[in-house]
């Protein structure tokens, strides 16, 4: 839009006649705006006293009449109207046309607080010129200028030369005239707000004599002025201004309570002795000029000279004020049409690239035209991304293959996107190696004339959710389950110790076995608290330095009853340093893998503890350095298979075949375990073979001498 504008611009402030100069305008927004027809509606003001009023149409109009008295009420009402018509021609016409729906677009042409014309587009779509508004709007400022100038050209020519009069007719000094003209060719190509601001303070200055000056935008919406530059003040007062450059004044602060409309109208001559200053300038201010630049009517821009001579700005500095104003009107609204361009694309760009959420916008063919960084990580995507052309049905399936679990949903979705380009569209994909399920919603995007141009992928990665939702499901199922059983045998039990007497032998077995699976109930009690505790953060180890002999000795007692039907071969190394650990913990860690040791091995199984120093090469790759204890417990129980290994240190993960669920257990042990040893720094890993048995190991450190 803004080269469009550009163009237009250059078009309007050709030397061309205003005829030309609208047919190449309309013949240049034919195509974008796509209207059938157009016209413009001025009221020139000539050399003779009042106005003249003239129409000028599109090349290749439509035979139908335009309804005069719609142009009259855009003329009235001030403001762009897109609204459906009905066009038709009337029954006296010769030639028959069809009544038709078409859309109409009619925007007045204010400048300097006058209207110069009525600009009209019509349409053969009835709904068409909507997304055109904006545009236009944008192009109503210059149009008017140009009339305008038409119209004083008009004034001029019966004179022979220009007067050097103002559009609000005061006169130009001839100097000040050469200044304005050789200023018109550059304010014309002006794109940035901040070169044009400083463009027109330092002619202002140079023209008045002025010796300090600023420029304040104006924010209608908060009712601030916002400092944009200011020059010639004391250098430690433009120190104070620039270290705040974006500075906001109120226009209480600012002295100009009220004023606002005052300063919409007219330059202001200020004798400052008696008037507040606008600005705080640090120096002995005695006279103030402001200067408002007005776009659509209203002051968008605020000029402020000042000067230490008292009256030092005379009527030859007002005319000149005037007219630099007038002529800045149009590139400042240009200039700050451009900087709203450039700081929404910014902001939008800044939002783009750093929302978590992976990101990509699609042509209409599939093709990714720009992604944000999530979105190349999202899918771990870092070498593909650099591709020249990345086509996502293609190119991303390709790349994703082998961690896609089902490819073939992901290229249906993709194809069903080609297919209905408008609708919205959400799939999950699941991701093996890393696990990762990820969440995509693609939506169709369109052009700023609604035309679908592609698509926009959103792409979350939403594995902790689901894993959530997975640790739910499976705490309340093994809960309840690992509840169940042991209440039902204690229940049962009592009830049969209750109901009549039994034998001596009998009854110690009862109770025996309530004994147990009342045991059973509290490890589960305390399997669960000390997760919640881990989990919090809250478990505090009580270090000292221990012997782990004697751990031992006291973990083959308490095991005793089990390890009547295993062998249980203790390797401990006499030399064993003493370690810093919780002896409970560490004794909680033992106990919890021999314990799977005897779980998970048929009687008569072998189970091997050995404790020594590690042998350096002997610990796994990523092992941090130093002196360490290696315990190791091996087992030629049930093994666990290799997709199991990673996952059984996972909170209430548990192997599931049938022999596993025959033993029971919550899949809690093993986390526990693992959170344990990684609090005394030390590393755990299990080497295993289905079927032939496991090897857990762990690592301890030795304090230093
Ligand atoms: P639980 O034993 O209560 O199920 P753990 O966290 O202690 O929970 O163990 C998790 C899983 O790891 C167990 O369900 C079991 O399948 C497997 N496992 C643990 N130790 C062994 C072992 N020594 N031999 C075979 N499988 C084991």
């Amino acid at each position: 839009m803004l080269a469009l504008l550009a163009e237009a611009t250059r078009i309007l402030y050709t030397e061309q006649p205003l005829e030309q100069r609208l047919q190449r305008l309309f013949a240049l927004l034919r195509p974008v705006v796509n209207f059938r027809d157009a016209r413009l509606t001025c009221w020139l003001q000539g050399a003779q006293p009042g106005t003249v009023r003239q129409q000028f149409y599109a090349a290749d109009g439509w035979p139908y009449p335009w309804d005069d008295g719609l142009t009259r009420r855009v003329a009235l009402d001030g403001g762009v109207v897109v609204r459906p018509i009905v066009v038709s021609n009337p029954a006296a016409a010769g030639e028959h046309l069809p009544v038709m729906q078409a859309a109409y677009l009619g925007a007045p042409l204010h400048w300097e607080r006058r209207l110069w014309g009525v600009l009209e587009l019509r349409a053969e779509q009835p709904t068409s010129l909507e997304g055109s508004r904006e545009l236009v709007a944008a192009l109503l400022p210059q149009l008017a200028v140009a009339i305008a100038q038409t119209g004083q050209q008009l004034r001029a020519a019966p004179v022979g030369a220009s007067d050097g009069e103002t559009p609000t007719g005061l006169t130009l000094l001839p100097p000040h005239q050469q200044q304005l003209l050789a200023l018109d060719a550059r304010l014309e190509e002006m794109l940035a707000l901040p070169e044009l601001l400083s463009l027109l303070l330092r002619q202002a200055l140079s023209a008045t004599g002025a010796e300090a000056g600023a420029v304040l935008l104006v924010d209608h919406a908060v009712g601030e002025l916002l400092l944009q530059i200011a020059e010639g003040f004391p250098p430690e007062h433009w120190h104070g201004l620039t270290a705040t450059r974006r500075q906001r004044l109120s226009w209480d602060a600012a002295g100009l309570t009220g004023r606002a409309d005052e300063c919409d109208h007219a330059p202001l001559l200020r004798d400052v002795t008696h008037e507040p200053l606008l600005l705080p300038t640090g120096m002995d201010v005695q006279s103030e000029l402001i200067a408002p630049i007005l776009v659509n009517d209203c002051a968008a821009a605020l000029l402020v000279l000042d000067s230490t001579r008292v009256n030092a700005f005379g009527v030859e500095d007002l005319a000149f004020m005037r007219a630099l104003c007038a002529r800045a009107a149009h590139p400042l609204s240009r200039t700050l049409h451009y900087q709203d361009a450039i700081e929404s694309a910014n902001y939008l760009g800044q939002v783009f690239n750093n929302l978590p959420t992976g990101l990509a916008l699609l042509d209409v063919n599939g093709k990714v035209v720009r992604t944000n960084p999530a979105w190349t990580q999202l899918w771990g995507l870092e070498q593909a991304s650099r591709r020249e052309t990345f086509h996502v049905s293609l190119d991303l399936i390709e790349l994703l293959l082998p961690r896609l679990s089902e490819p073939l949903r992901l290229t249906e979705f993709c194809s069903a996107g080609q297919r209905s380009p408008n609708e919205t569209m959400n799939l999950r994909v699941r991701l093996s190696n890393p696990v990762q399920e990820l969440q995509i919603l693609a939506v169709p995007t369109r052009d700023s004339q609604r035309q679908i141009s592609g698509r926009l992928w959103a792409v979350d990665d939403v594995t902790r959710e689901r894993e959530a939702d997975r640790l739910k499901n499976e705490f309340v199922s093994i809960v309840s389950h690992e509840l169940r059983t042991p209440l039902t045998s204690i229940l049962g039990y009592t009830e049969l110790l209750l109901s009549r007497e039994f034998k001596s032998e009998e009854r110690i077995q009862f109770i025996k076995t309530v004994y147990d699976e009342a045991e059973r109930l509290a490890k589960l009690v305390e399997d669960l608290l000390s997760v919640s505790r881990i989990e919090a953060g809250k478990v505090q180890l009580n270090r000292w330095l221990n012997s782990l002999n004697s751990i031992v000795n006291e973990l083959s007692t308490q095991l005793h009853t089990q390890l009547v039907v295993h062998r249980l071969l203790l390797d401990i190394a006499p030399d064993l340093p003493p370690v810093y650990i919780d002896r409970d913990k560490i004794k909680q860690v033992i106990f919890n893998i021999l314990n799977n040791a005897i779980k998970y091995s048929p009687k008569g199984g072998e189970i091997a503890l050995e404790m020594a120093l590690a042998p350096p090469l002997r610990l796994p790759a990523n092992h941090p350095p130093g002196r360490w204890i290696r315990v190791a417990i091996r087992d030629q129980g049930l093994g666990i298979a290799p997709d199991d290994l990673s996952r059984i240190w996972e909170r209430f993960y548990r192997v599931d075949n049938t022999n596993t669920r025959r033993i029971g257990g919550t899949g809690l042990g093993l986390s526990i375990t693992k959170a344990l040893v990684e609090l005394h720094e030390g590393q755990i890993w299990v080497e295993s073979e289905l079927g032939r048995g496991s090897s857990f190991y762990f690592t301890l450190p030795v304090p230093g001498a």
